[in-house]
């Protein structure tokens, strides 16, 4: 294990931002902290930088005991959502910063700070200043920045945070293959789950200062140890006296197959190939959400005010409905 956290806390005056964490993240992976905005994924990380002390608990790097470390001598390389690029110095001169103040010999600086800059797809941009670069490739200089001293860990904070979604899409792409190639143990933070599932190998759920569960996105989707953690991970509906996910109701459009219940169509709203409909169940107190694909719900003709009939789909995962 690469970074072994023990027995961790903080607290902020009477606010408890950090509860006892213990968690273990994998060499050469990359691990997501995912949670809600507030739960302390950035106070967890800022810990493991150093740039923040813990009240109580130890932080382990590589069997190194760095809990009373300064963070420059952790060997870790950050990277946040508005990273403070130098404005005033080119591109190559931003990646080679480090390992000029660390007085490496200059051909050594010339050939490394190439190679990152192939790496991070930069290269025919050297010369420029950051201020003539798009927001994507500011934070591609970021990271190309952390690399240089061959961290043993890269912190990433909300790294694409600020980033339209498209460019953010490109990126977190883009880290997945960049990651590929590197293998450094990379630790993302993240309250974005899409953004986790698709590139993390682990992802840890922070919640209230808490771990909810550690996993791969697989094992998070498919048995979510809780209800926080399935909610949060994919959305959620009722059935009966189910909780599931809206995509795992079978929805018919004649009665009597077995173990259906009767509803009507009140909502269809089509984003994109999906079709959301909203069904209002006898008995029921707040609507099932069933979605569709568009193909689908056109072959079976369903519109608003259309009679449905609906039943978990076989071998759906649901968690018994709260109240
Ligand atoms: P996240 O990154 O998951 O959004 P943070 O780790 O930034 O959450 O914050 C966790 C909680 O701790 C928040 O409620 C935040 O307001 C609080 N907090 C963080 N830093 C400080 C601080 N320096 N002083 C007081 N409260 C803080
Ligand atoms: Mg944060």
């Amino acid at each position: 294990m690469s970074i072994e956290v023990r027995g961790v806390s903080k607290r902020y005056g009477d606010f408890v931002a950090l509860d006892d964490i213990n968690v273990s993240l994998p060499t050469g992976q990359l691990t997501a902290l995912l949670g809600p905005s507030g739960g302390g994924k950035s106070t967890l990380l800022r810990i493991i930088a150093g740039l923040e002390t813990a009240d109580g608990g130890s932080v382990q790097i590589e069997g190194t005991d760095a809990t009373k470390l300064p963070p420059q001598k952790r060997n870790v390389g950050f990277v946040f959502q508005h990273y403070a690029v130098f404005k005033h110095m080119t591109v190559a001169k931003n990646v080679a910063f480090g390992l000029e103040i660390r007085k490496r010999p200059k051909a050594e600086v010339r050939k490394k700070v190439d190679e990152l800059l192939e790496l991070v797809h930069l290269s025919q941009f050297a010369h420029r200043l950051p201020s003539q670069l798009s927001g994507g490739q500011r934070q591609r200089l970021a990271l190309a920045r952390a690399l240089a001293v061959e961290p043993t860990v890269l912190l990433l904070d909300e790294p694409f945070g600020a980033l339209d979604a498209k460019v953010r899409k490109e990126l977190r792409d883009w880290l997945r293959r960049l990651h590929d190639e590197v293998h450094v143990t990379t630790v993302f933070v993240t309250h974005d789950q899409e953004e986790a599932l698709e590139v993390a190998d682990e992802i840890v759920v922070i919640n209230e200062g808490r771990i909810e569960q550690v996993g791969t996105p697989d094992q998070l989707y498919d048995e979510p140890a809780n209800d926080f953690v399935m909610g949060f991970l994919g959305e959620v509906t009722r059935l009966g006296d189910l909780r599931l996910r809206p995509h795992d109701i079978d929805l018919l459009v004649e009665p009597g197959a077995p173990g259906v219940v009767a509803g009507t169509v009140v909502r269809s709203l089509r984003i994109g190939f999906e079709v959301r409909l909203t069904v209002e169940v006898a008995g029921q107190d707040e609507p099932s959400l069933v979605v569709l694909s568009r193909t689908h719900a056109r072959a079976l003709g369903v519109e608003e005010g259309s009679s449905v009939w609906l039943r978990p789909t076989a071998g759906a995962l649901s968690v018994p409905a709260l109240g």
